[in-house]
């Protein structure tokens, strides 16, 4: 990443400009990560033409097209792209001189791009990826490529633009040995049988993707189609081994499809295919084609128990919602910046949540939410750094608890704070506002306000741009025989937590609830009682984020 710039600086000759951008450069990355954003140029559409060997093992050949409109002059798109061997560029069917290295590659324009121009390159080039692709033998040993792209990986393969705000339509041409399953993204459009008994698939995805979603998947699959759905087409890819588990093992697909329909919109994509191969996480929410972790269907249940509803590890139920709220979250409306990456994680760890709430009970649905809390708690001891997080470099290390559970718990406290109604039609305007595209932070909650005409900027810079989570000591004292005083103290480093507090006391008459409302680390309140307290609870609903102690003196 910082290569790049100081790269294209050099070409404006002004060496004394160039020393002094270098060092504010350096400067400022120590502080703030530097991200690949669009900037002079953007691709709208990949047109990916690959051949893989009989053994899946190599690209045989490939060629990439892409197509870019040009938004600052420029002489030079650069692309990212890995360390395959590139045969040739051409533009207009003409060869282009370009630079490789790096993971970066430069393309020269013989004539300079002007804004508005669009142009199609074309790359072609082979070899065995070291990442992105991954070529590899299934759980049966049978051969297998599957794209694994999280979080810019796809350059190792595919020569892009490797940010998830550079979204672009995708079509793949895949050939492979008859015998070979493929699935990609989008409507499959037809296959075609070489004299050489190849077959080449060819799949299109016309909604704009991030490019961390785009992927290919070949093997020997058994393919297994659910008699209802609610996506069309709607099909599961499993090891042939694993072909009996298919059915049961993704039974909660279509219920959660048609959940999220009704909560947030219509499905985004031409189709859906659960997929059991090889990914380096869980599930990888690639758009239309979700890939499962190998051992998916045939673990055993664990700790999470068996879902009541489907008969399966809890967990996997979980994990199948979370992966299919990703397709509204992440896939349709894509971060704008890495720092944003809990509109994607937060979002399907809280929608993912909320499917269970509704078909395995509130239980289940309390006890994710505090193990969610415990997660946040532990992994702050460790580290306080905020969801909104601009400064770690290491990509990897933002799926955190930040990003995942307190972005859910965000989520959870302004869905408490706005009430259903508001909540819900927020996130529907802010999810029709910015599907096939991409949202920020602001964007989110700029919606969220308009749907409750409530100011949220302090929520936001507490809970989203700040660290921390509320550490509530609760001090109160029975006076006069008549009143009680509350002391709310708020222990944490940083800033008050401005939420209103729930207070519950039970006293021998019954129960009385008090909201306390901080406006600072301490407050104290002195309300009238007849009874003096048996107890005193905190947050009884579990609506904050917060740990608590309570005591009387
Ligand atoms: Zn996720």
């Amino acid at each position: 990443m910082r290569k790049y710039p100081l790269r294209l600086l050099l070409r404006l000759g002004d060496f004394a400009r160039v020393i002094l951008c270098f060092a504010l450069l350096l400067s400022t990355a120590v502080a703030t990560r530097v991200e690949r954003l669009i900037d002079t140029w953007k691709p709208t559409h990949y047109l990916v033409n690959i051949t893989l060997n009989d053994q899946l093992s190599e690209i045989t050949s490939a060629s990439t097209r892409v197509y870019v409109k040009i938004l600052k002059p420029t002489h030079v798109i650069d692309l990212d792209f890995g360390e395959l061997t590139i045969d040739r560029i051409t533009l207009d069917s003409k060869p282009v001189k370009f630079t490789h290295a790096d993971g970066k590659l430069l393309v020269d324009l013989p004539s300079p791009g002007k804004v508005g121009d669009s142009i199609v390159l074309t790359i072609d080039y082979h070899g065995k990826p070291k990442n992105g692709l991954i070529l590899t033998k299934d759980k049966d040993g049978k051969p297998s490529a599957v794209g694994d792209n999280w979080p810019n990986r796809v350059h190792h393969w595919i020569p892009s633009l490797d940010h998830p705000s550079a979204k672009a339509t995708v079509t793949f041409n895949i050939t492979a040995p008859a015998g070979q399953e493929v699935v990609a993204n989008g409507r499959l459009d037809h296959v075609e049988t070489s004299s050489g008994g190849q077959r080449t698939w060819t799949f299109s995805e016309s909604a704009p993707i991030p490019p961390y979603c785009m992927i290919i998947a070949v093997g020997q699959f058994a393919r297994e189609v659910p008699t209802q759905s609610s996506v069309t087409p709607l099909s599961y890819y499993v090891p042939q081994s694993e072909k009996q588990l298919a059915l049961k093992g993704f039974a909660p697909t279509n219920s959660t499809v048609e959940f999220f329909t009704k909560t947030i919109a219509p499905y985004p994509y031409e189709k859906l295919a659960m997929i059991v191969g090889a990914t380096s996480f869980g599930g990888m929410e690639n758009s239309s084609a979700i890939v499962f972790t190998a051992n998916m269907l045939s673990r055993p249940a664990q700790s999470s128990g068996v879902s009541k509803t489907y008969g399966i590890p809890a967990a996997n139920v979980g994990l199948i919602a979370h992966e299919i709220a990703h397709q509204w979250f992440g896939d349709s409306v894509t971060e704008s910046t890495w720092a944003d990456l809990w509109l994607s994680e937060g979002f399907a760890t809280y929608f993912g949540n909320l499917f269970v709430q509704r078909y395995e009970g509130e239980d289940v649905f309390q006890l994710y939410m505090k193990q969610a809390a415990t997660n946040v708690f532990a992994f702050e001891k460790k580290k306080l750094t905020p969801i909104h997080d601009r400064e770690t470099e290491d990509l990897m290390d933002l799926l955190n608890a930040m990003n995942y559970q307190k972005g859910a718990w965000v989520l959870h406290m302004l869905r408490s704070n706005l009430g259903d109604e508001a909540f819900f039609r927020g996130i529907r305007n802010y999810y029709a506002a910015h599907k096939n595209s991409t949202a920020s932070t602001e964007d989110l909650r700029r919606a969220l306000e308009k749907a409750s005409g409530r100011d949220l900027r302090a929520f936001f810079t507490r809970w989203v741009y700040d660290s921390g989570h509320p550490q509530y000591e609760l001090r109160w004292q029975w006076l006069h025989q008549s009143e009680l005083k509350l002391v709310l103290r708020q222990i944490q480093s940083g800033n008050a937590f401005l939420d209103p507090v729930q207070v519950v006391i039970t006293t021998a008459s019954g129960k009385r609830d008090v909201l306390l409302k901080p406006s600072g680390k301490q407050l104290i309140q002195t309300i009238r009682l007849n009874d003096k307290p048996l107890s005193i609870d905190i947050d009884p609903q579990n609506v904050l984020l917060d740990e608590a102690t309570v005591k009387g003196i």
